[in-house]
């Protein structure tokens, strides 16, 4: 629990002169008064008292502690509730923070939701993007969740893992939520011809028992049956095969370091085409063979899932193929379905809502850039224009591993446009493209120092702006009251 007043005064009084206070963060912990303060230097952890485990400098009979990973692991030993554990039952969303300055205002958006947070949550590639590591995120999400004085219990996904060793050093980082993306090891069957789908699959080595077992059957789901054809069957077992033996080898090298549990993400968003129930179900079926119990599945909807824009598509067949995922995912879990790319997907969450009966993960990350950048347009016109102008630049390059249909014709002109109009980038669904796929390229450049100071020089506007918007995400989801 955050402390009183009256403790947050004691602590003022404590750490002395030249220091902010977080009032959220102060907490009396056997003993030991903590919090986190600003000073000159930036962000510290101060302790009323040495405690073994921490280090830092001696401070008026206390100690000052920079934010490092190993005094976030004390953190975590001292204050329980800041260690990253398992999805409870019930709705999940993902809080995805590129820049590492997004957790407090994540926190305000969850505030009164019922939905379980997920604070750290970024890809190995969104990471190669930005430099960060594993680490870092997670270190990141524990001290703004103390900053809040926030003690809820969130998750850590270490999302996108595509080698099992990267998912085991996020497992001894604390990590509990792992997010499987076998796509290397999936067939994009959609180019191949019949005859040589057929071939292929015959030369699988257990074509037979795939036969055995799938043909001249009907799989009952809650509100009808699904059967597959040969071709169904080759073309499932050919696409998904060897994911599935990788999933496998994921899991069960996760079971090995992490005996007490962890949640298991199979995600298969990132393909051309729809995943289809019939596929769903292979994966489905496969995976439970293993044994390999999944606490979610991210499968490809239909339609256009593009980032940091709204969907667009049939919602009638979003609708009825989101039944039938969810049919499967209830046969062979409970196992939620997750949502990935799902910031400002605002015309499908009213869908979920009321399909998925809480059995949905939404996973945002984008948006929470989108909205610092909005924050820069406000405070820092000169900066942002700079941001827009490198955006430009490296689109052509940032472009290439995203699904986008950005139109640089389109853009709103940026030469010229005074200040105050400068947000109107932000509401055009072309130039927040342009600017949400160069995430990377501006936190590598110089101009990512200039955006973290700014961010921080204007952090209860970073934290307000994310907090309307994500609980607005959150609203649409109707788990969280208006008001
Ligand atoms: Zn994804």
């Amino acid at each position: 629990m955050s402390a009183s007043a009256e403790e947050v005064g004691r602590l003022r009084a404590f750490v002395g002169e030249g220091f902010e206070v977080y009032p959220r963060s102060v907490q009396v912990c056997g003993g030991v008064r903590l919090g986190l303060v600003r000073g000159p230097e930036g962000k510290l952890l101060f302790l009323s008292i040495a405690v073994p485990g921490f280090s830092g400098s001696p401070h008026r009979g206390g100690l000052l502690c920079p934010l490092t990973p190993e005094n976030a692991q004390a953190l975590v030993g001292l204050v329980p509730e800041l260690r990253p554990r398992r999805l409870p039952p019930g709705p999940s969303f993902g809080f995805g923070d590129r820049i590492g300055l997004a957790t407090p205002g994540h926190i305000r958006a969850c505030a009164g939701a019922r939905a379980f947070p997920v604070l750290a949550q970024q890809s190995v590639r969104e990471n190669a993007r930005t430099g960060r590591t594993l680490e870092d995120v997670l270190v990141h999400a524990i001290f703004g969740a103390f900053q809040e004085g926030y003690q809820g219990g969130f998750g850590a996904d270490a999302d996108h893992v595509k080698e099992v060793e990267d998912a085991l050093h996020a497992a001894d980082l604390g990590y509990t939520f792992f997010t499987c993306d076998p796509s290397d090891h999936a067939v994009a069957v959609e180019r191949l011809p019949l005859a040589e789908v057929a071939k292929r699959f015959r030369s699988l080595p257990d074509a037979d028992r795939l036969r055995r077992e799938y043909l001249g059957r009907e799989f009952i789901l809650d509100k009808g049956a699904l059967r597959f054809t040969e071709e169904d069957l080759a073309r499932a077992a050919v696409k998904y095969s060897r994911a599935v033996a990788f999933a496998v080898e994921m899991y069960r090298a996760l079971v090995a370091r992490l005996p007490h549990g962890f949640d298991f993400e199979l995600s298969v968003d990132e393909t051309e085409t729809p995943t289809t129930p019939l596929e769903h179900l292979f994966l489905a079926l496969e995976l439970r063979r293993h044994d390999v119990a999944l606490a979610s599945l991210a499968p490809r909807f239909p339609g256009a899932m593009e980032k940091a824009v709204d969907w667009r598509g049939d919602p009638v067949h979003f609708r009825r193929e989101l039944r039938a995922h969810l049919a499967i995912a209830r046969a062979f879990g409970p196992y939620r379905l997750s949502l990935h790319s799902g910031s400002d997907k605002f015309s499908l969450y009213p869908i979920l809502a009321e399909e998925a009966d809480g059995l949905w993960h939404v996973k945002t990350a984008g948006t929470s850039y989108l909205v610092a950048l909005e924050v820069v347009a406000r405070v820092a016109p000169p900066l942002f224009r700079r941001v827009v102008r490198l955006s430009l630049d490296r689109f052509p390059e940032d472009r290439k591993s995203y699904h986008l249909s950005a139109d640089l014709r389109r853009l709103p002109v940026l030469e010229g446009r005074p200040d105050e109009r400068l947000l109107e980038l932000l509401a055009q669904n072309d130039a927040r493209q342009v600017l949400h796929v160069a995430f990377g390229s501006v936190l590598k450049s110089p101009l990512g120092e200039e955006l973290r100071r700014v961010l921080s020089e204007h952090e209860e506007e970073h934290y307000e702006a994310l907090a309307q918007h994500l609980g607005r995400h959150l609203k649409l989801l109707e788990v969280k009251d208006d008001g």
